[in-house]
């Protein structure tokens, strides 16, 4: 499918995943109409200097909700970015900080750029002047919008925004929250590259907790030994599998673009992503068997099947060689509206983009929050926490007459750091909105799917919102 097809094809299917779930709220059209729109949309285009003279480079921010500021949402670099799909992307944001409880509006910018074509000192240029072109237009700033990486960025690029907005602010004092995913020397929080991929293996391992749910999938109870496939091997595919590998899951099978590798008796994601880094491919490990580009994910038998990597890649001309009973949307938009119909009313349990994939954003959150208070996590409690702990294990040994080792008690006692108290936020989060949604499901029997539920959930939050605000009283 062409890319402008396929991008109109996206945003219809998130337009239509509201109207789904609007039928089961009691909103007034005006109001979910209002809820739907996208508020606003920039469209920038700058010259970037080249061999042949000047390349014209075209770059898209949409701010979709306003609801709550700032409006929040990643920066994607990619030569099939288009506005309906920065549009469809800004939609997700928004429904996924509702469902989450992120007090953020939805947002989402991209570059029509393959950051494999252009040098480090090119890619700086272009992201430094897309920054200044929000800036100049006031679509960037800690209280306005808020950036943070998506496909082809990371924390580079979150470091060179960070440093132009600053530059072009020098008079604000919390700049730096302008943007999240930043290198921690620039003011990042610990985790959040990893956050994504984090909380993709918690939406999993929630899910897999429930043995009444299970039982009907004709699964086991928990992740341990689950069969899974992963498409896409990038900051999301990747660390979501070494998390799913920690948790004695079986990754059995990973796809890039290059081609799929496979192992019935598992793989270990570190080993494979260190091969990639030193040869470029997933191809030409030893004890695997190989897949060429041509072959598809879906190929492959498991229980757990996690795409990572783009939007629509199962449609309604694959959708039948899904034999997962589990789909974790941890891309955005992975299943088109038809499939996901299809496949949930075969009995397949899909766990929607907007839950699975929020703990980018929950993470987002805390850097924000870390950026406005100018001050690390857990830094003036962490000594205080241990000091106590260490009291009271002593009271408990002097009344019981028993005694710990030190090595047993430095363990015990030990305060949480920043990364062990992002993870701990990420998994309460994840844990708990997926059991409203599910519940949500439960209450409702027509409500066909985790999708809608999640749905309905948004939509009323940012319904009730804006009744707060008397704008639709
Ligand atoms: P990334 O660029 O780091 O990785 C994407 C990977 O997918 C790349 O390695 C690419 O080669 C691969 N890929 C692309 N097309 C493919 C195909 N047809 N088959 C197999 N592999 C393919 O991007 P990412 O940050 O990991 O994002 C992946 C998805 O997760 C996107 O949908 C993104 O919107 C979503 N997401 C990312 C974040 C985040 O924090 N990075 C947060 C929420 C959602």
């Amino acid at each position: 499918m062409a890319s402008l097809e396929n991008a109109i094809q996206f945003k219809a299917d998130v337009d239509a995943s509201f109207d789904r779930a609007g039928k089961f709220t009691d909103h007034p059209e005006g109001l979910l109409q209002q809820i739907k729109t996208c508020n606003s949309v920039l469209h920038v285009t700058f010259p970037l200097p080249s061999k042949n003279g000047y390349e014209v480079i075209h770059g898209w921010r949409a701010e979709h909700s306003h609801h709550k500021t700032p409006v929040k949402g990643g920066i994607r670099y990619s030569p099939l970015v288009d506005e309906d799909e920065v549009i469809a992307l800004a939609s997700l944001m928004t429904y996924k900080c509702a469902i989450a409880d992120i007090p953020f509006g939805g947002a989402k910018g991209g570059v029509r750029i393959d950051p494999k074509k252009y040098t480090e000192g090119e890619m700086q240029r272009i992201t430094r002047r897309y920054t200044s072109e929000l800036s100049k237009k006031n679509f960037i700033g800690p209280a306005v919008d808020v950036l943070a990486p998506d496909v082809g960025t990371g924390p580079r690029e979150m470091g060179w925004i960070a440093d132009t907005y600053s530059l072009l602010n020098a008079n604000q004092l919390n700049s730096s929250a302008c943007v999240t995913g930043k290198p921690i020397s620039a003011g990042g929080i610990h985790g959040r590259i990893e956050a994504t991929g984090l909380g993709v293996m918690y939406a999993a391992k929630e899910v897999c907790s429930i043995k009444e749910d299970m039982k009907e999938l004709g699964l086991d109870k928990g992740l341990m030994g689950k069969k899974i496939v992963i498409q896409g091997f990038g900051n999301v595919g990747y660390n979501a599998a070494r998390y799913f590998h920690e948790e004695d899951a079986k990754i059995v099978g990973i796809f890039e673009v290059e081609g799929g590798i496979y192992n019935s008796k598992g793989l270990n994601p570190n080993t494979v992503f260190e091969h990639r880094r030193e040869t470029g491919s997933l191809l030409g490990m030893e004890g695997v068997e190989e897949y060429g580009p041509e072959a598809s994910f879906l190929d492959v038998e498991c229980d757990i099947l996690v795409p990572a990597a783009i939007e629509q890649v199962i449609h309604k001309d694959n959708m039948d060689k899904v034999k997962a009973k589990i789909i974790v949307e941890a891309a955005n938009g992975p299943v088109t509206m038809r499939a996901s119909t299809s496949l949930s009313q075969n009995g397949v349990l899909i766990v929607p983009d907007i839950l699975a994939n929020a703990g980018g954003v929950v993470v987002s959150y805390f850097e924000w929050l870390k950026n406005l208070s100018h001050v690390r996590f857990g830094r003036m409690t962490k000594k205080h926490e241990e000091r106590m702990t260490h009291n009271l294990i002593e009271a408990v040994e002097r009344a019981s007459g028993r005694w710990l080792s030190q090595e047993e008690k430095k363990r015990v006692s030990q305060g949480a750091d920043e990364m062990e108290l992002v993870a701990s936020g990420l998994e309460d989060t994840i844990a708990d909105t997926y059991n409203q949604i599910r519940q949500k499901m439960k209450s409702n029997p027509a409500i066909p799917d985790l999708r809608t539920a999640a749905y309905v959930i948004a939509i009323d939050k940012i319904a009730h919102n804006y009744m707060e605000l008397g704008i639709f009283p």
